[in-house]
């Protein structure tokens, strides 16, 4: 389906943007993990964002979301695992389904996470972002999977499903992964499964992955004051910009995001 924007990020930045394009009469799409995995859920009590003193975390992401709900954002939970310009719109790959927009306002937070020695070196050789994506390839076979939210468990029970023999980490720390040509074992805290794939199932992808060409600055995502980013359509908001890694900095950015990328739609009609 087509929107005129599509945000990826169901947080602060993420559903002010999405208000402030429904502002403007333009359809907005949000993609975002499940709320509940949000960091600022586990946030007792917020005490700096003015007008709500001593919320909760949850109580604040939900009526931040019911907002943005009563005001017509359209929302799907999932992962966006890819992104690629082509003839003035954006098409974003969310599992196996893909969405276009004519922009997009980035609102992912921050990153966090390095990469494991030997994920690079056998990405599509063994090495998957997506079970739902690429589980059947690896039907019947010995798989891992690095979980790193609760929603990872889903996917695992899909790969278990399709008769894979799946061995689970539950948000391992020091990994590597190892094999020839292919993956043949993966090793997580001490423990060595040999499997022909792991699925690395992290809550965020890293901006530049993404977004190949996207400009960045110590790992943020550089923006002008539209808080546009180099590349066409793509705007972005919140964490993912730099400090200060706030709710109120992240509401007022995705507020700019979002009116700028409804007045890039609108003049690309
Ligand atoms: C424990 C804790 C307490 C905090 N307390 C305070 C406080 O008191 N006051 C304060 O101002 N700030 C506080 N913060 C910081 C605050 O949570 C962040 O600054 C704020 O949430 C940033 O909003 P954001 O929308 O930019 O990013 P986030 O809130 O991080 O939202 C980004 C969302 O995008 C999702 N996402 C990422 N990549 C993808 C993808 N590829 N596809 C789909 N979804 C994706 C993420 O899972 C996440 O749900 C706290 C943070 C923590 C962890």
């Amino acid at each position: 389906m087509s929107y005129d924007v599509l945000v990826i990020g169901g947080g602060p930045a993420g559903l002010s943007a999405a208000l402030n394009v429904r502002s403007r009469g333009r359809s907005v799409l949000v993609v975002s993990n499940p709320i509940e995995e949000n960091p600022l859920w586990k946030s007792e009590n917020v005490d700096n964002h003015l007008g709500m003193p001593a919320m909760s975390g949850p109580d604040m992401l939900t009526a931040m979301r019911r907002h943005a709900e009563a005001a017509g954002a359209e929302f799907i939970t999932g992962r966006a695992l890819n992104a690629m310009y082509m003839m003035d719109q954006w098409y974003v790959s969310v599992g196996t389904e893909m969405y276009n927009a004519r922009a997009v306002v980035l609102a992912a937070g921050v990153a966090r996470g390095k990469k494991y020695p030997g994920e690079t070196e056998f990405l599509g050789r063994g090495v998957s972002y997506c079970a739902t994506c690429d589980g059947m390839l690896y039907r019947n076979r010995p798989v891992a999977v690095f979980g790193y939210a609760d929603s990872a468990r889903q996917e695992a029970d899909f790969l278990s499903g399709i008769g894979c023999a799946v061995t689970y980490f539950d948000r391992p720390r020091t990994c590597a992964i190892s094999g020839e040509n292919q993956v043949q074992a993966v090793t997580c805290d001490g423990v060595t499964a040999k499997v022909d794939c792991v699925f690395i199932l992290r809550p965020a992808v890293a901006p530049t992955e993404l977004f190949p060409g996207l400009a960045v600055e110590n790992s943020f995502v550089t923006v002008d004051r539209r808080m546009a980013t180099n590349l066409p359509g793509l705007f972005a908001a919140g964490d993912c910009t730099g400090g200060p890694l706030q709710v109120s900095k992240a509401v007022g950015e995705g507020l700019i995001a979002g009116q700028s990328a409804a007045a890039f739609a609108a003049a690309q009609k």
